[in-house]
């Protein structure tokens, strides 16, 4: 079994023409995990080419609005076309009184559930499993409460033991910190923020981001197999500069733009 991830928005605060705010889809086994939900994520869903209908599940990293103002309208798109499935969302706390609001204000007959499951952690922990993915939050050093996502397909009847199974994690906004190459420890592909080229070190750290370099550390520190960037700042451009830097810490490292597929594991 492989994982494929789709990068819908690669942007930080700022989007730009080219360049959405963050969310990415996860597919395992034909089902679709929304990772973060910046505005304009239903539009770049459709782009893709993906169906909302195979949305299993939504994680949230937290409460900044480039992470998840493209929620509410997603929501409402997907009562629009009658789903009836339930739709779970994980997230830090403050995520439920925004999906209360939608309830009250604009959730009349609205065809399917939310279920909303809050997310607290201090070190990893299992948030979500199914027969073919298991899914761990874990805390990043923002500054709000925010999580990072794992998922590692868990072992089948056919395979408990046998050939390598895939895994994915997903580090949001977040200042480095000694702990986190350990929370993603081994992974196939690790995602990790790169808001800014390591000439505005100090501007990350003082805003609680990392820099391209404090990404490939982690990578280096966490055995990762690759590494993608993303969440570029808009006064950084050139991409090329942002893959350059982190190549010399970490071999492997792709500077993701929207609309990057990548298998995992690679082949
Ligand atoms: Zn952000
Ligand atoms: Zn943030």
């Amino acid at each position: 079994m492989n994982f494929t991830l789709t990068t819908l928005g690669t942007a930080s605060a700022m989007p730009r023409v080219d360049r959405n705010q963050s969310a990415q889809v996860l597919q395992v086994h034909g089902r679709l995990f929304l990772i973060d939900c910046g505005e304009n994520t239903q539009r770049r869903i459709r782009e893709e080419g993906l169906s909302f209908a195979k949305i299993e599940a939504v994680f949230i990293s937290h409460l900044h609005g480039d992470h998840v103002f493209g929620l509410l309208g997603l929501i409402s798109t997907m009562g629009l076309y009658g789903r009836v499935e339930p739709l779970r969302i994980f997230g830090p706390a403050a995520l439920e009184a925004m999906l209360v609001f939608f309830k009250k204000y604009f959730g009349d007959g609205l065809p399917f559930q939310l279920e909303f499951t809050e997310v607290k952690a201090s070190s990893p922990v299992t948030v979500y499993e199914n027969r073919y993915v298991r899914v761990s939050a874990f805390p990043l050093n923002h500054k709000i409460e925010t999580y990072g996502y794992r998922f590692d397909a868990v072992p089948t009847p056919k395979n408990p033991e046998g050939a390598h199974q895939p895994s994915y994690a997903y580090v949001s906004d977040t200042a480095p910190f000694e702990e986190l190459p350990s929370f993603v420890q081994g992974v196939d592909v690790l995602y990790h923020e790169s808001t800014y080229t390591a000439e505005f070190e100090q501007q990350a750290l003082k805003r609680f981001h990392s820099t391209s370099k404090h990404a490939a550390q982690c990578a280096l520190d966490a055995g990762a197999g690759a590494l993608i960037l993303g969440h570029y700042s808009a006064r950084c451009r050139d991409l090329q500069a942002f893959e350059n830097e982190a190549r010399t810490i970490f071999p492997n490292v792709f500077a993701a733009t929207d609309g990057d597929v990548f298998e995992i594991p690679k082949k």
